[in-house]
């Protein structure tokens, strides 16, 4: 009797250590725990990444680097993290279509690089892909580059209205002054140069905005982009 219980004891230890292996779970439940953990923060994904080969293999998907929580790293990350692990990651997760990502490769790819229209490719797609920051600046680039087509000006108001209805106007100018600040002056820029007017003929403010005007009072979107645009430039003026 005593022998059998032993038996018994032994075979749910046993039952037990199975089922508290990792192998209980299949892979692409790891992997949507993994999403979740990189969601939430990118130290614990690259843990979870570290601890073993199954883990590993969770980690390695693209749903995992879409969700990565990269809005953390600055957005000039590669003027650190150039050459690094880091930027392999965030590239990895611009591939994915992670949207803060694409923000911060495209800004590489633009100011960095000089790659205007490729810089300018990505981060219009962060900003479609509902990055708010990302449109905020592919809203004040297609506004004031030199040689924007109508379609550019037309994307460039629509995005910036998705900023205005965001109520995050102010928020994404003082993001991209510190992003400009320091030693954004020694890297090639992709000089912005010409600013949009408002178009809208049915437009009463049009031309009549300064920088002492009351904003809450002006209605047309067109002119409060236009009035944006002269204040991203103001940031990107080089000192
Ligand atoms: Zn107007």
């Amino acid at each position: 009797m005593a022998g059998s219980s032993q038996k018994d004891k032994t075979k749910l230890e046993a039952s037990i250590q199975h089922e508290c292996l990792p192998n209980f779970l299949r892979v692409e439940l790891w992997s949507s725990i993994a999403t979740m953990v990189a969601s939430n923060s990118i130290e614990d994904l690259f843990n979870m990444q570290a601890s073993c080969r199954l883990f590993a293999s969770a980690c390695n998907s693209d749903a995992v680097y879409r969700h990565a929580s990269v809005s953390v790293l600055p957005i000039a990350c590669f003027l650190d993290y150039s050459g690094t692990p880091a930027m392999t990651f965030l590239r990895r997760c611009a591939i994915a279509r992670n949207p803060a990502a694409m923000l911060r490769v495209g800004m590489s790819h633009l100011f960095w690089c000089g790659h205007r229209r490729g810089g300018m490719r990505t981060l219009t797609e962060a900003a479609e892909l509902g990055d708010v920051e990302a449109c905020y600046i592919a809203a004040m680039l297609l506004l004031s580059l030199g040689d924007k087509t109508d379609d550019e000006v037309i994307r460039g108001f629509e995005l910036f209205c998705v900023v205005r209805d965001s109520g995050k106007v102010e928020r994404c100018r003082e993001v991209f002054t510190q992003v400009f600040a320091g030693p954004w002056s020694d890297i090639p820029p992709a000089t912005p140069e010409d600013s949009v007017s408002c178009r809208s003929g049915s437009c009463r403010t049009r031309g009549t905005i300064g920088d002492d005007s009351d904003l809450s009072t002006v209605t047309c979107v067109q002119c409060l982009a236009e009035y944006e645009v002269r204040k991203f430039l103001g940031l990107i003026a080089f000192k």
